[in-house]
């Protein structure tokens, strides 16, 4: 799997796998298990997670997923903000540690910008590093400007990926917030990359422009949405996919290559920014 530096000097892969929606329903567990445990089979060892999910069930099910291969795996899990202090997330860390069945992250992210200063929040980050309860950390849902004003701050040359809503039709962060995060070599990993509402992925995938380009490739629209993420620099691509089906296609989008007409028709389909707009979220 093609891996990008984090500023440490650690790895990351640049497609792995959701789990937003895992661990919600005792009935999916094993399907859910199956789908992670496939992903990694086929080399998308980053797993991304959060104590938020299903209230620490998705943490769960990541953890059976990973019992037995855990030096395989790129295990990212956030933090809720109003944990985001030394005590909170001391505490939170390792009730994240202790579902996931193990004594370490890869990487922690703080999952959005709550009311707690980010100077204790970056001071706790560094303190479970040295402890060695996590390797690298970093944020989530934050826009340039909450960028310039965390890097600026004690450990704040150490956040180490920006995890934020960007796909085709959220094209928003190129405008300022994907240069900045280039510019200082901190990968952008994009979440929802293939909308998570029903009906916003409905909205992507027929999109009449992207069927074409994908009938092109022989692959699917899907395809094509993952394989526009993974071509840019530093950039990672997070997909959930619970159908094996889906998993199998979304490793697979790694290996489309698109042309440069490609690249004109898809900027005609899915306009990019031409000014400044508020991060998405959601
Ligand atoms: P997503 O991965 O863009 O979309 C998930 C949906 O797409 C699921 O319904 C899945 O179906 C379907 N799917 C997956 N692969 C497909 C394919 N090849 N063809 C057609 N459909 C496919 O949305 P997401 O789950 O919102 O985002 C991905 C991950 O990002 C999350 O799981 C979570 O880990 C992270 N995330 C982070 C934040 C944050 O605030 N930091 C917010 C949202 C999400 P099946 O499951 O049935 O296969």
């Amino acid at each position: 799997m093609k891996t990008l530096l984090l500023p440490s000097g650690s790895a990351i892969p640049v497609l792995g796998q959701g789990t937003w929606y895992m661990g919600e329903d005792p009935a999916q567990k094993k399907r859910e298990i199956d789908a992670l445990r496939l992903g990694m089979d086929l080399g998308m060892s980053l797993i991304d997670t959060a104590e938020m999910y299903a209230d620490g069930g998705a943490e769960e099910i990541v953890g059976k997923a990973i019992q037995g291969r855990r030096a395989d795996v790129f295990l990212v899990s956030k933090v809720y903000p109003h944990n985001a202090d030394r005590r909170g997330m001391q505490a939170a860390c390792e009730r994240s540690l202790r579902r996931l069945g193990t004594d370490y992250l890869d990487l922690y992210l703080l999952h959005w910008r709550g009311s707690l200063p980010l100077a204790a929040t970056l001071e706790a980050f560094e303190s479970l590093k040295n402890a060695g309860k996590i390797r690298d950390f970093g944020v989530s849902n934050f826009d340039r400007n909450d960028m310039l004003e965390a890097s600026a701050l004690p450990g704040g040359d150490q956040i180490a990926a920006n995890q934020v809503l960007y796909n085709l039709m959220r094209r928003g962060p190129e405008w300022d917030l994907l240069p900045w995060c280039r510019k200082h070599a901190v990968p952008v990993m994009a979440y929802s990359p293939l909308e998570s509402s029903a009906a916003g992925q409905r909205r992507l995938l027929s999109n009449p422009h992207l069927k074409v380009i994908a009938r092109r490739h022989d692959a699917s629209p899907a395809q094509i949405a993952l394989a526009w993420l993974l071509r840019q620099e530093h950039v990672v691509a997070i997909p959930k996919a619970v159908d094996p089906a889906h998993v199998r296609e979304n490793r697979a989008s790694l290996d489309i290559v698109l042309t440069a007409e490609d690249l004109v028709e898809l900027d005609q389909a899915f306009a990019p920014p031409l000014r400044s707009t508020p991060l998405d979220m959601r």
